[in-house]
């Protein structure tokens, strides 16, 4: 039997992302970089979502833990906390096995790269001496203002109104994370987001996705306080600076795109002329909402293409699609970077998820921002007043975007000055964030760096 050769001169990252598609997409993608640059990186994610999932990519290892719930993930357990308490439980103890069976198998770990969701995983890796760093995958002006609250600065969170936070803009209640404006939803989330910070200071880097002018003074004043690196965006190679070759989409499908309509379908349509909407992963939007989004993207008299994930399809009007046949194509789920880099695509109405609002920037498209909950209405605040690439929808008094305002901004965007100027400088932004990740660019040299360390620790 041929024997394997196995190089151990070149360290082993595992990167650990919590098990949902905001955090896998850019932790994988990540992983990817490192692999470019001489490092071995293989993706620990749960058994339920490895059981499920298609990888058309081999440069990283996808390996399993489990977070105790193998046979349907989040969805089998009986709340957010129990699903938090438990994952913490048997993921501890199976990253456990997994790093022994690396070891075993010749293939040693150095380094994980976890999520901070996830904050025991920097227990494990202190208990087995390896190096640790933590990857956020949200902005650095959010990590700022939870990790005043964590800190106690801010004994009344809504006070974030009135105590200006270094590099922040002063934020109204309706930019907070939801977890402050509408105290007492999601308590065990609240909680988790705040845990981040429970050991950091133990990591041996903080890798932020995001980057440098981005978020300029806010990085600057974070730099004060962790060994931080912003590494982003992380977007797959081919989309920005096309130094990876053949990297050109998230490659791990937790759900199958409808590649072909979509793309076909926008291919016939004409340049900037269609609505591109999506909100994300994980945002369910209650009927009523989901109601005024469709009438407004009819009364828009815009081309649309509109991700309704399975389980939000019943919420549709019944007459809907039958009335905007000639308009539009519902889709439940795209393969939305190519959908964003297609020349038919004039906007994105966006939940502002991090990712979603990372990607529209870097492909230079303008968007309409109609956040749900948790960091989304901070992003909607910045897309609208720090970054000028797009509008946020407003609320009525019911909290809720009226079909006549979801029309308003997706004409204000599509059409006349305002449209101009938002399309000047959402290219502005692509230009930048291709700077960024492009060679020698400052992500790019942040990532050169982490690689060095963990070759010198390696080798020291
Ligand atoms: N996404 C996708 N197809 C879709 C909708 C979303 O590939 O139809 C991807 C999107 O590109 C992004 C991720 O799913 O990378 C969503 O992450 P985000 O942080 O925007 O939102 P979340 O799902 O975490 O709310």
């Amino acid at each position: 039997m041929e024997k394997k050769v196995i190089d151990s001169r070149v360290p082993h990252v595992l990167v650990l992302p919590y098990p949902a598609r905001g955090h896998i997409n850019p932790m994988l993608q990540f992983a990817k970089r490192l692999v470019s640059k001489g490092i071995k990186a293989t993706l620990a994610t749960t058994l339920f979502i490895t059981n499920s999932v298609q990888s058309e990519d081999n440069s990283v290892a996808i390996e399993s833990i489990s977070d105790g719930y193998d046979t349907g993930g989040f969805t089998e357990a009986e709340s957010v906390k129990a699903y938090l308490e438990r994952f913490k439980t048997v993921g501890s103890k199976t990253l456990i096995d997994l790093i022994e069976k690396m070891d075993a198998s010749g293939h040693p770990i150095n380094c994980i790269v976890y999520d901070p969701f996830l904050p025991w995983a920097l227990e494990v890796v202190k208990k087995l001496h390896l190096h640790g760093a933590a990857f956020f995958t949200q902005s650095c002006a959010l990590l700022a203002i939870y990790y005043h609250v964590h800190k106690g600065k801010l004994n009344d969170p809504l006070a974030i109104m009135n105590v200006p936070i270094p590099g922040l803009p002063l934020l109204d209640v309706l930019d907070l994370p939801s977890f402050f404006s509408v105290p007492g939803s999601y308590p065990a989330y609240l909680e988790m987001v705040l845990n981040q910070f429970s050991n950091l200071e133990t990591a041996d880097w903080v890798l932020i996705n995001t980057f440098d002018k981005l978020e300029t003074e806010v990085v600057n004043w974070m730099e004060g306080i962790w060994p931080m690196k912003t590494i982003g965006p992380t977007l797959p190679s081919m989309f920005l600076d096309k130094l990876v070759k053949g990297e050109n989409a998230y490659e791990l499908n937790l759900w199958k795109p409808n590649d072909g309509t979509c793309m076909e379908w926008l291919d016939t349509r004409a340049i900037g002329s269609v609505v591109y909407v999506s909100f994300g992963s994980m945002a369910s939007l209650g009927l009523e909402q989901m109601e005024e989004v469709a009438w407004g993207l009819k009364g828009s008299n815009s081309y649309f293409l509109w991700v309704v994930r399975d389980s939000e399809k019943e919420k549709v009007p019944s007459k809907f699609v039958e009335e905007t046949r000639e308009k539009g194509l519902l889709l439940n789920w795209s393969p939305q970077l190519e959908v964003l880099a297609h020349r038919a695509v004039g906007s994105f109405l966006t939940h502002c998820g991090w990712n979603s609002t990372l990607e529209g920037m870097s492909l230079g498209v303008p968007l309409v921002a109609v956040p749900q909950w948790t960091d989304q209405p901070t992003n909607a605040k910045y897309v609208e007043e720090v970054w000028g690439v797009g509008v946020r929808a407003k609320v009525n008094e019911k909290g809720i975007v009226s079909r006549e305002e979801v029309e308003l901004r997706i004409k204000e965007v599509m059409e006349g000055e305002k449209g101009e100027e938002l399309k000047r400088n959402a290219s502005k932004w692509r230009e930048l964030a291709k700077e960024a990740v492009d060679e020698g660019g400052s992500s790019d040299k942040n990532i050169e760096e982490f690689v060095a360390a963990i070759r010198s620790k390696e080798c020291a």
